[in-house]
């Protein structure tokens, strides 16, 4: 046992030193280190277990990204001037296939952000069990207030530069925050032009007509909806008859709710990044899809067509609203300990991460801490990228699913994912913790391949 607690300390202390060298090097990105915070604390066990991938600096192998680009974006607004927005691409981790992961267009994004996401997405494109690398993307763009062909002219001029740096078997991006169809299709035009081929398979998230996947849209937000209920249903508890609360509006929130209802749950509130909205009888997703998905407009207008609901500004308040069940699907730390609070007080009974990185680490460390079925984001919005995967193997053989099709196959890999993610926190000593189990399980696959390539 003391033997034990030893090596637990020592491998505890090179996991701090490891963060600090990570922190150094790559110094005031908050959000990155935050992200690589959560993995190493998790993965002491099974460097405890293996000490190989000590010896053979996995850790510190996998922290560095094989490539982080970035590049400038100048494109013309509608008034004839010359906008400048910078691009980036990080190719973190291509062990198990192609670098894979999205492209976001908001004027937060910088290279701490993009940094966090491409870190995650490694080890979430793991535990889909496809065999897709870890990178991720996007701009400082914001499309909010911009007319189609201005979105038009910076996808092209974006493109310009990433298409030096994709391809089918090297970098599939895909969609993200500010980045649907719309963007995914121009983006998709100036690649084709530029190579002079149809090589459809270099982005996912293309329109049924380009060769995009039926499914892939909801993917997301399904899957999410999918992996909380396998974890609802383990404790007796289901969507069905209970009360979910829903941030955001986007892509991801939408699917969520439609499935959410579909599996007979009350959805009594979702938000844009201006304010919530919250219907006792339950959103209307009819009304929500034409304000989001059709008329581009505020989620405050809702209530114009639902006297009965209430708008009200600020989107943190939401997480004080009574709810069964909470699904964050709009950006990374939305929900701090200030709001676990309060849904830990309500009665919470389960946290499901849609978006990346919702939750801060205190708020996470309290819902586990009072006992909330929680959901990891890396585990439980892994169908998202786990659809792309299928639209990737699609567009090489081919072939074109049905909706049936991709639904039962996105269903059998959150319920794969979750059953690992469990075994594994078994395994390594912390029952029914996800945090810990789905990231070892996303290690163990990439750590394992890296190892068997050689030191590269
Ligand atoms: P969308 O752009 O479609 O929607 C984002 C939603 O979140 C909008 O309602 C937006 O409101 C809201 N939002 C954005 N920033 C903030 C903020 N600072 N505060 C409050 N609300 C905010 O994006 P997606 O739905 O695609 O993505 C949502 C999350 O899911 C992101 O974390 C993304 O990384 C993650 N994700 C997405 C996947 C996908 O397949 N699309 C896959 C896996 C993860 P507003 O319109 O006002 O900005």
């Amino acid at each position: 046992m003391r033997v034990l607690e030893l090596e637990t300390e020592n491998v505890r202390n090179y996991v701090n030193h490891l963060f600090e060298m990570v922190k150094s090097r790559n110094p005031n990105e908050v959000e990155f280190h935050q992200a690589v915070k959560e993995v190493f604390d998790s993965l002491v066990p099974v460097l405890v277990k293996n000490p190989t991938y000590i010896k053979l600096r996995v850790l510190d192998r996998m922290v560095e990204p094989e490539r982080f680009i970035t590049f400038r974006v100048p494109w013309v607004d509608d008034e004839g001037i010359v906008q400048v927005n910078r691009g980036f691409r990080v190719q973190y981790n291509s062990s198990i296939g192609p670098y894979k992961g999205g492209l976001r267009f908001h004027p937060s994004v910088n290279a701490s952000i993009i940094k966090f996401l491409g870190f995650e997405q490694i080890f979430k494109n793991a535990l889909t069990g496809q065999f897709i690398g870890g990178g991720k993307g996007g701009s400082d763009f914001d499309p909010k207030g911009k007319s189609d062909m201005e979105i038009m002219r910076f996808c092209q001029s974006f493109m310009t530069e990433l298409s030096k740096h994709i391809g089918p078997d090297l970098d599939v991006p895909a969609g993200d925050i500010g980045v649907g169809a719309k963007e995914i299709g121009y983006l998709f035009g100036q690649y084709k032009k530029l190579k002079g081929a149809y090589e459809a398979g270099v982005l996912t998230g293309k329109g049924i007509d380009s060769g995009g996947s039926l499914g892939r849209k909801e993917a997301t937000g399904y899957g999410t909806v999918y992996f909380v209920e396998e974890m609802l249903n383990e404790k007796g508890y289901s969507f069905t008859g209970s009360t979910v609360v829903v941030s955001g509006s986007g892509n991801v929130s939408i699917y969520a709710m439609e499935k959410a209802m579909e599996l007979g749950a009350s959805v009594i509130a979702c938000s844009d990044s201006s304010g919530y909205i919250y219907d006792p009888n339950g959103i209307n997703l009819d009304t929500v899809k034409r304000l989001k998905e059709v008329e581009n407009k505020r989620i405050k207008e809702y209530v114009k067509a639902h006297p009965e609901s209430t708008y009200v500004t600020g989107w943190k308040g939401i997480w004080t609203i009574p709810c069964d069940i909470a699904l964050p699907c709009a950006t990374q730390n939305e929900l701090d300990f200030e709001s676990a609070k309060h849904l830990i007080s309500n009665g919470i009974k389960a946290v499901g991460e849609g978006a990346n990185m919702p939750s801060t680490l205190d708020a996470i460390d309290e819902f586990l801490a009072s006992g909330v079925l929680f959901a990891p984001a890396k585990a439980a919005n892994a169908g998202g990228v786990a659809v792309s995967s299928l639209e990737m193997a699609q567009n090489s053989a081919r072939i074109f699913w049905s909706q049936e099709e991709i639904d039962a196959k996105l269903k059998v890999i959150m319920k794969t994912i979750y059953k690992k993610s469990m075994e594994a926190a078994t395994e390594y000593d912390f029952p029914g913790n996800l945090v810990v189990g789905a990231n070892i399980v996303g290690f163990m696959r990439v750590a394992d391949a890296m190892i068997e390539q050689g030191v590269i």
